[in-house]
């Protein structure tokens, strides 16, 4: 059978980038929890910071309920949308400990009930905190995919990683996520894509490609 144009993409991705450049370390579930709330709306930079400042106090959901919202928000304050973000990982806590023992939860059902917790959030969970494949669409695998027209112009970022998921074995998952993710951050940009020097130029039919 021919290789789906994702296949053939994902391993243009591979040669370029190399085959262990993207995988998954596996981490501290609640951590990756806390994390990508606080790398919603903000640069990579920023979240970082913020989360080193937190993870520095409390990095477990009763420690984190044992802080002050205040001092939660001057923590993480860096990460911008602070108020909101303390609020939902505050709220995220609070609901581990009463709903979930003190345990993040481990199905995408339980994830998304979580104050804050999106799609998004919850693959990043699965993947990062419990080892098992997703694909977290963000803002720029959603951009790429459909650049690429791996998915519809229109499509939602669950559209898009659904399209992309059942095109790959689940084996490839990790990888395509960070390979795609790498392209859109320093190839595919928002506004003005490196379509020049972009590793998968051959395969794209973007209508607006730069030169
Ligand atoms: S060719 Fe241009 S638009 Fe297409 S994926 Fe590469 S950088 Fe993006």
């Amino acid at each position: 059978m021919k290789p789906s144009k994702t296949s053939r993409i994902i391993e243009a991705l591979r040669v370029f980038y190399g085959a262990d450049a993207f995988g998954v370390d596996v981490g501290d579930p609640y951590r990756a929890l806390v994390g990508c709330i606080l790398s919603q709306r903000t640069k990579d930079a920023n979240s970082a910071r913020a989360a080193e400042a937190l993870f520095a106090v409390a990095d477990t959901p009763k420690s984190m309920l044992a802080l002050d919202e205040n001092h939660i928000k001057q923590l993480i304050r860096p990460s911008g949308f602070y108020n909101q973000k303390a609020r939902h990982i505050i709220g995220a806590s609070r609901q581990i400990v009463e709903r979930f023992h003190g345990e993040t939860p481990r199905t995408r059902g339980d994830l998304m009930s979580l104050p804050g917790v999106g799609e998004k959030t919850a693959s990043i969970v699965l993947s990062y905190g419990y080892g098992e494949p997703a694909i977290a669409v963000d803002v720029h695998i959603h951009r790429v995919a459909r650049r690429l027209g791996l998915a519809r112009g229109e499509a939602k970022p669950e559209e898009v990683k659904l399209v992309l998921e059942g095109d790959l074995p689940s084996s490839d998952w990790s990888y395509a996520d960070g390979a795609l993710l790498q392209l859109g951050k320093d190839t595919c940009r928002p506004r003005k894509p490196a379509c020049e020097r972009c590793p998968v130029e051959k395969l794209c039919g973007y209508q607006e490609k730069r030169f």
